[in-house]
């Protein structure tokens, strides 16, 4: 077996119980292709695309419990400016194979949430399609270089994080600002 197959697990290669993957675009290609598919789509990386990942076999089902590492180029929403971003994003998903119309009732570790449902067809479990899914849901809604980013002034047009700039009202477009404004109201 190919140091790549491991993206993609045949089924019959499990043990019963734990199965773990330690992954990254360094040594895998496919992972590799993956963060080049990502890239396409705009991201820069400064670092590689890991995942470690525990599949357990519970005949008839899967359950895949893992992280996604990296680090990204991101802008910032306030000033614009480019920021790294890095994170270890944890994910649990449960997996069905279509044949198999029972299903064990699985406890998962944070029991407020049941983990997606992801149905696989054939005798291997691809973790590519899953890993970029888990890349987009790790994104943070907002990104801000940093908590309390001033922004830029609507006015002239400084970041207003690095100067104060001479305008009588550096209007920042925060929200924050809005909020004030609403009140002076
Ligand atoms: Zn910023
Ligand atoms: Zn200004």
């Amino acid at each position: 077996m190919s140091r790549d197959a491991k993206m993609k697990v045949p089924i019959t290669q499990l043990q019963e119980g734990e199965n773990k993957f330690d992954l990254s675009s360094q040594s895998q290609s496919s992972l590799c292709n993956l963060m080049q598919k990502i890239a396409k789509a705009g991201y820069v990386f400064r670092s590689d695309l890991t995942a470690h990942i525990t599949l357990t076999k519970l005949e008839p089902d899967y359950y895949l419990k893992g992280t996604v590492a990296y680090s990204i180029e991101m802008t910032c929403d306030r000033c614009a400016e480019s920021f790294p971003f890095a994170t270890t994003h944890p994910f649990e998903v449960a997996l069905a194979h279509l044949k198999s119309k029972t299903s064990h009732p699985y406890e998962p570790s944070d029991k407020s949430k049941e983990p997606d449902r992801i149905f696989f067809e054939g005798n291997e479990i691809d973790f590519e399609p899953i890993l970029e899914e888990q890349f987009y849901l790790s994104m943070p809604y907002h990104s801000l270089c940093k908590m309390d980013c001033k922004g830029v002034c609507q006015q002239c047009g400084k970041n207003l994080n690095r100067e104060q700039c001479g305008c009588k009202n550096p209007a920042q477009s925060t929200p924050f600002a809005q909020i004030n404004g609403f009140k002076a109201r």
